[in-house]
């Protein structure tokens, strides 16, 4: 398993999981908009690799158009019928080498953050208790040990389900702290890059010289 990053969708298991999610939510509803927010409208920088849905048109208008039909689409029962779903599998025996069903879930709860798509106050605690129970290493980690969450992207989790709100896209893309894991939109300034290591990001200088922060960046 490959990793590049510390933080959400940074390595192979979260990109493996957001897949296969992919595949089968585009299987189920096969709408132009839900197939491009699969393909194209999570993670413009680097498109999903191999991901071939079935034939589609591509939708009309801007991105921001598409995205707000692909969350009505969730809103209007098909999250509700996904996050019920799979919460039902997360305790059943795991048929995945790699990764339990309750980190599906994780990924699947992270997928609605992005999208700001609806969730109960209930599943957003489920959610948090779920990443908390979750293997989270910092610093160097053997990759076959490296499932699960490293620290930087456990704190981004929590913070954007601290900030999380119906309606309201969180890109997890953007820079957050590796410290306290809150992104621009939870603070309201720009979250700085790190000036020794230009690895790691943090928003201030309790969290620049935090154990948390220095463990990952090592700087
Ligand atoms: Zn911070
Ligand atoms: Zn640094």
């Amino acid at each position: 398993m490959g990793r590049w990053g510390y933080r959400l969708f940074e390595g192979d298991q979260d990109l493996d999981i957001f897949h296969d999610l992919a595949c089968g939510i585009a299987e189920e509803n096969g709408s132009p908009e839900i197939v491009w927010l699969f393909k194209d409208g999570f993670f413009p920088s680097y498109p999903t690799p191999g991901f071939v849905p079935k034939e589609s048109n591509q939708p009309e208008g801007t991105d921001a158009l598409k995205m707000a039909t692909a969350r009505r689409i969730f809103d209007s029962g098909l999250g509700a019928g996904l996050m019920a779903k799979y919460r039902a599998l997360e305790n059943s025996g795991d048929s995945r080498s790699f990764y339990s069903n309750k980190y599906v879930v994780i990924i699947l709860g992270a997928i609605f953050v992005r999208i700001g798509a609806q969730m109960s106050k209930a599943d957003v605690e489920h959610l948090r208790q779920l990443a908390l129970a979750t293997p989270s290493r910092e610093g160097f980690a053997l990759p076959l040990w490296d499932d699960g969450f490293r620290g930087p992207g456990l704190r981004q989790f929590i913070a954007a389900l601290d900030g999380y709100q119906a309606g309201t896209p969180h890109d997890f893309q953007g820079p957050s702290c590796f410290a306290c894991g809150k992104a621009k939109d939870h603070i309201g300034t720009e979250v700085l890059s790190c000036g020794r290591c230009h690895f790691a990001w943090f928003c201030n200088k309790v969290c620049h010289s935090s154990p948390h922060f220095r463990w990952v960046a090592a700087c």
